[in-house]
């Protein structure tokens, strides 16, 4: 009840009243007494006095009925002093309905909104008996009812090692099998003497990306330590004075080899940070691919210095919306990797095209070919198939996952078939949004020309 009923005041006004109006009837009495009229003026003082207390005990009577019923409804109708009391007794009970119903109201809309949550919630008296739960906490701990002890839903040992012990200023981490394949944090919240909070939360995602963070450092620890073990060796050697001009030589070429893998490693883990952190790449700038892959390819038929034939087949004049940097990291990767795992003699063919409004971006060698098995693991960081010849070929076991990055950001697909002994085919398709018109690329490219005469860069704005 909000406001305290002013209804004192009414009973006193009651009682002022009464008392006037035994006054008013006294004096009538003793008027008609003292012009002679004694059992006149005796009836009169009867009768009044007499209606006064019926009128006051059916009111009372009525207060008192109404204040006995189990549920207040509103007083009748009432008359005169009592009647203004009624009244404002009906006002308050309304208005006290009214609140109690948007109180009602809110607790449910609140209660509706606890249910929602993610996490589970029980409230647990200092018994630890279930008071309310929400939905999540029922689904995931079976919790139905009140009154029951918490650990007839939650029977895991580690939680009731956990309520006995009584340090709630950690969780408890457990799986729960409502849901396989989950993994829970249970925490106690006290809230007051009388009741505790029991919040359950679901840190599947959270336990893995700190599983991932973990096996991240150990393998980047591991990737550069090796490299560093052959660098201290071959120093050691070095530090012979003795040691034959020729074989100097080799050791010095070891070092330049590991320092060469090393900073190789760092440069792949820098890209991959930046793909992660910067924003997507835009779609109002674009590349025109031929001189991009031309560019690549010349790099490319350096490194493999003859050994393969490196044909680019440009089926298409249209250029792609995006990063140029990500896209030449990429082709790079891919075909660095053609070059590497292709034996001498083998060919490699780059080939971009568009079909069905698709640009699709392929490198196709004739190599060593990849195992079916290992096919979905390769854009994995640090996946290799033959770590021992990934590593003497210079390679980081990241390429890959830099062009799936790189795909990704463009919305592309990465595709790769591959059968051992044959070859290997990685190719990108980029949906037709990311696919630019050549003519406005090339508009572009020569305003941006006339604008810097200097500029080699293939990446081109592109005009709306
Ligand atoms: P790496 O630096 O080891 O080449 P990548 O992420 O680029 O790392 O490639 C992962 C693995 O995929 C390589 O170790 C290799 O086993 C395999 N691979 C990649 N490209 C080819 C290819 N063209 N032919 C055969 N195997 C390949």
């Amino acid at each position: 009840m909000s406001a305290s009923w002013p209804t004192a005041s009414r009973f006193e006004l009651i009682l002022f009243r009464t008392l006037l109006y035994v006054g008013a009837i006294a004096l009538a009495a003793a008027a008609l007494a003292w012009v002679h009229a004694p059992m006149v003026a005796m009836w009169v003082l009867v009768a009044g006095l007499a209606t006064l207390v019926a009128y006051h005990a059916t009111y009372l009577a009525r207060l008192h009925h109404w204040a006995a019923l189990p549920r207040q409804r509103e007083l009748p109708f009432g008359f005169g002093s009592w009647g203004h009391a009624f009244d404002r007794i009906n006002r308050h009970m309304r208005q006290d309905t009214n609140e109690r119903a948007e109180t009602a109201a809110e607790l449910e809309r609140l209660h509706a909104a606890v249910d929602l949550l993610p996490d589970g919630l029980v409230v647990l008296d200092r018994f630890d008996h279930v008071q309310w739960s929400n939905r999540s906490a029922q689904d995931l701990h079976g919790i139905f009812g009140t009154r029951r002890p918490i650990d007839h839903f939650v029977r895991q040992p580690e939680f009731l090692a956990y309520l006995r012990e009584g340090d709630f200023s950690r969780a408890v981490t457990m799986p729960l099998s409502s849901a396989p394949g989950h993994r829970f944090a249970l925490k106690i919240v006290p809230t007051d003497d009388a009741y505790r909070l029991l919040v359950t939360r679901d840190i599947t995602e959270t336990s893995r990306l700190e599983q991932m963070r973990r096996d991240f450092v150990a393998n980047v620890s591991h990737e550069i330590r090796t490299p560093l073990t052959v660098v201290a060796g071959f120093v050691e050697t070095l530090l012979d004075m003795e040691l034959p001009a020729e074989e100097r030589r080799r050791c010095l070429e070891m070092v330049q080899k590991q320092t060469t893998t090393m900073q190789r490693l760092v440069e792949d883990l820098l890209t991959l940070a930046t793909l992660e952190s910067t924003s997507l790449p835009p779609e109002h700038t674009g590349v025109l691919l031929e001189p991009l892959l031309q560019a690549v390819v010349a790099d490319v038929r350096a490194l493999s210095a003859g050994r393969h034939p490196i044909a680019l087949l440009i089926e298409s004049d249209a250029g792609l919306r995006g990063a140029p940097s990500e896209l030449d990291s990429a082709v790079r990767n891919l075909l660095t990797n053609a070059v590497r795992y292709t034996p001498d003699g083998g060919t490699i063919t780059v080939t971009w095209r568009v079909v069905d409004g698709e640009g699709v971006l392929s490198v196709r060698d004739t190599g060593i070919g990849i195992a079916a098995e290992h096919l979905p693991r390769l854009t994995e960081r640090f996946y290799r198939v033959d770590r021992g010849r990934s590593r003497d070929i210079g390679g980081t076991g990241l390429g890959l996952a830099i062009v799936k990055h790189v795909a990704q950001r463009h919305h592309a697909r990465l595709e790769i078939e591959s059968r051992v002994g044959y070859g290997s085919m990685f190719a990108l398709r980029f949906p037709s949004a990311r696919v630019a018109n050549a003519a406005s690329l090339k508009a572009a490219a020569d305003r941006a020309e006339d604008a810097s005469p200097d500029t080699e860069d293939p990446a081109q704005p592109l005009t709306a």
